[in-house]
């Protein structure tokens, strides 16, 4: 007998916990069941088709139920269904994605390490940027600073490198040796009036020389950001602003690492997030469109500095995973990145629809609960307002983001909302008729929600 929605929220309000979720207010209402996918729709137990603004959490690059990444997965499976990289062990698909991923980094970005998640891969760097200083007989580098509003993970150095105290106070986070730098570079909010975006970005950049300094260049590590701010806010860096942070990095001995989770694997237009914005990090992590979320893959990039240091030292890496390079997940990622290639996503294909939905996108501006559009590539934000002119928000803070994501559900679309800012980030599959549709559907939400607003 197939279950129904009701059993599933029983079950599922008597022994799952989510995350991110404020778990008794859950489970008054029970969750939405999503049983199905295809292309970029989904479908809940109820039978309604939900158009996905999101790809799933920033992930499906190709849309779902890719038939040739199923095929991927079954053929490793049937080979090989699991073999680790420990005890100078490889296999064919793990050395063939390292290869494959050292062929989109920025040049000399080709030493690859794996994970299983976003959070884990950035555990991953803390700890290869702690080791690197080591053997370089700078024991005393180890702070990380990194940005408020930053989102880089939910495991203990995750959350203490990302920038929201909610995620810290309530576990007694963040850990020593983690430092948090504002303003947040995002003009629209932190500009002041009269300046313009270049001398906000000079500002935004010279905070973060002002904290190195503050610390010591002899104490700090590395900087750590998102090419573009995603949880945080959807959040687009000021003109030059990575330049200046380059220069910085390079003027004080400090590694630049750029956690490219969600701007990874043609999200900006390019492969990574970093080559949209022209900077070159010292270090990478990557996790999400690696594999189009099929499978559970993160990976770090290091430069060949560091891994010169790493690969010569004579004590031994004592860092991985069990999963680290699982042949399944990596034979899913292999095709992935392969797909995303030949499908011209990053490329002619990917910058026809990326200027087609920021065109939609910018279309928005009109609409009266609309204070400002921003995005690149298929990246998104929405910033909803009470007044266009002067900014002004509606009262409770985040009470408007909450209505219109409610609207957008009960429309058949997804966006998700952080405070009053909504976001876009469809699967790179996605046509212009769908485009059209999601807009059109993003339109009646934001119409609906500010009838209720008003
Ligand atoms: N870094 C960034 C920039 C992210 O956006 C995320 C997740 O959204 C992470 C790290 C953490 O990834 P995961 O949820 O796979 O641990």
């Amino acid at each position: 007998m197939t279950a129904t929605t009701k059993d599933l929220q029983n079950i599922d309000n008597a022994h799952h916990l989510h995350p991110f979720t404020v778990h008794h207010e859950l489970r008054e209402t029970g969750p939405r069941v999503i049983t199905r996918g295809e292309g970029v729709y989904l479908w809940d137990s109820e039978g309604n088709r939900i158009i996905d603004g999101m790809a799933g959490l920033w992930c499906v690059q190709l849309g779902y139920g890719e038939q040739e990444l199923v095929d991927a997965a079954a053929d490793a499976l049937k080979t090989l269904s699991y073999y680790n990289t420990f005890f100078q062990t490889t296999t064919p698909h793990a050395a063939r994605l390292a290869q494959l991923i050292a062929e989109k980094t920025p040049d000399g970005l080709d030493q690859i390490m794996f994970g299983s998640s976003g959070s884990e891969s950035n555990d991953t760097a803390i700890k290869l940027i702690w080791y690197y200083w080591n053997l370089k007989g700078k024991p005393e580098k180890k702070t990380i600073i990194s940005r408020e509003r930053a989102y880089h993970g939910s495991t203990v150095a995750g959350a203490s490198l990302s920038g929201l105290p909610f995620m810290q106070g309530i576990f007694d986070l963040p850990l020593p040796r983690f430092h948090h730098v504002g303003p947040t570079p995002h003009y629209y909010e932190y500009g002041n009036p009269g300046e313009t975006e270049k001398e906000f970005a000079l500002r935004c950049a010279k905070a973060v020389e002002d904290k190195i300094l503050e610390l010591g260049p002899e104490n700090v590590a590395a900087f750590v950001g998102e090419p573009v701010m995603g949880a945080g806010g959807l959040m687009l860096p000021p003109e030059g602003y990575w330049q200046e942070i380059e220069k910085i990095c390079k003027k004080y001995d400090v590694l630049l690492w750029s956690d490219e989770v969600i701007c990874g694997f043609g999200r900006t237009g390019e492969w990574f997030g970093c080559q949209a914005y022209g900077y070159t990090p010292d270090i990478m992590t990557m996790a999400k469109g690696i594999s189009s979320g099929y499978q559970p893959l993160s990976a770090v990039a290091i430069n060949r500095e560091m891994a010169d240091a790493i690969v010569n030292a004579d004590s031994e890496m004592a860092h991985g995973y069990t999963y680290s390079g699982h042949p399944v997940v990596c034979a899913v990622a292999l095709r992935n990145i392969e797909m995303i290639e030949e499908l011209g996503l990053v490329g002619a294909r990917g910058e026809e629809i990326s200027a087609y939905f920021q065109k939609k996108l910018a279309a928005l501006d009109d609409h009266p609960l609309v204070g400002q559009t921003r995005g690149i590539g298929l990246l998104g934000g929405i910033e909803l307002v009470k007044d266009k002119s002067t900014k002004e928000r509606y009262q409770p803070e985040g009470e408007a983001g909450l209505i219109c994501r409610r609207h957008c559900f009960e429309n058949g679309v997804i966006m998700r909302a952080v405070g009053d800012t909504m976001f876009l980030c469809p699967p790179l599959v996605i046509s212009k008729d769908e485009i059209d549709e999601l807009f059109d559907l993003v339109r009646k939400s934001l119409d609906l929600s500010h009838k209720e607003l008003s």
